[in-house]
């Protein structure tokens, strides 16, 4: 197992894999940031090759996103976090994932105080361009192809991009949500209310993309799909790709997010698909936000349980009765 930030502590030495090493960060708390820990773990699963790739790494710092003058000269450290599913075959489909991968890391090293909907827009193009042309270098026509699922993390702020049918999910306050949307055909069907969801589980043709890296000439003017969100403290990330989604259902790794820390809920995750006989191979990504530390609670005013009384009320209370009971007095006297 590879461990500590500081093995990977500078971007473009974080680990791009087609195979079996577990891969952790820890994010430095710093002030009131939020504190993050990320693991990672791949398989070749009932595969002889892995076409998964499989990328973390931290960010170079930038000018903090704060809008007060208060954070100025605060910078803000990032994580890197990617799914790639290679399809092509005779090992062309590691081809598409690590290009998409690496399309990735360059757009975020070259410019990484910009807008990053934007930077990981253009990686998309960029990462669609490049698998095209190979795809298609030397007058072959070959399928070659590949879906991404990205998640940036500043400070609190989360964006995902995604196209084809690797996903993103977030555990928070025990509720899992799948944040993507596959660009599948079966998807669509479900979307469209022809399929149910648990015939699309289990349809033929349940593989089949619509959107990818690397199948058409151009990408399509509506990818990457992109999620902003905001993190809280104990939210759950996942990234993955089919070959773990397919053989394990949302209430059997639930769990597992919730009481394994991040490196190990990957390695679990990774493994529980393999006992389960994926015939894919298989990828998973997690990060996790540390709960906050005491000392920086905010006072629970607004935010306490219905029926709770917030702590200013009793004194009003009291004051009204006085303040009747004056009246009261007063109108007895005037009478
Ligand atoms: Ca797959």
């Amino acid at each position: 197992m590879l461990s500590s930030g500081a093995d990977f502590g500078s971007f473009g030495s974080g680990v791009s894999t087609v195979a079996g090493p577990q891969v952790v960060l820890e994010q430095a708390e710093q002030a009131d940031r939020l504190s993050i820990v990320v693991g990672a773990a791949t398989d070749t699963g009932g595969r002889s090759e892995n076409e998964d790739a499989i990328f973390v790494g931290d960010l170079p710092p930038v000018p903090s996103a704060a809008e007060t003058g208060l954070d100025q000269g605060v910078v803000e450290s990032g994580f890197l976090l990617a799914v790639a599913d290679g399809m092509g075959g005779y090992q062309r489909g590691e081809v598409a994932s690590r290009l998409a991968i690496e399309s990735l890391q360059r757009a975020l090293a070259d410019d990484p105080g910009a807008d990053t909907a934007l930077l990981l827009k253009q990686a998309f193009r960029e990462a669609n361009r490049e698998i095209f042309a190979n795809g298609h270098a030397g007058g072959s026509d070959q399928i070659l192809g590949t879906t991404l699922v990205a998640a940036v993390i500043r400070g609190k702020y989360l964006t995902i991009a995604n196209i084809g049918d690797s996903r993103a999910y977030l555990l928070r306050a025990n509720q899992l949500t799948q944040i993507t949307r596959d660009h599948s055909l079966v998807q669509e069907q479900v979307s469209q209310g022809t399929l149910t969801p648990r015939e699309a589980r289990e349809s033929r043709h349940r593989n089949v993309l619509t959107q990818g890296l690397g199948l058409r000439e151009t990408l399509d003017k509506k990818m990457p799909s992109i999620f902003e969100l905001t993190l809280l403290p104990e939210d759950r990330l996942l990234l993955c790709s089919d070959g773990f989604y397919d053989v394990v259902r949302d209430e059997d790794f639930v769990e597992t997010l919730i009481e394994r820390d991040p490196p190990d809920a990957a390695r679990q995750l990774v493994d529980l698909a393999v006992e389960r006989g994926t015939t894919d191979n298989v990828s998973a990504v997690v990060a996790g936000v540390l709960p906050a530390r005491v000392a920086l609670r905010e006072p629970v005013l607004a935010d306490g349980p219905a029926g709770d009384r917030p702590g200013y009320l009793v004194p009003l209370v009291v004051l009204s009765i006085v303040l009747f009971v004056a009246l009261v007095l007063l109108a007895l006297t005037v009478l």
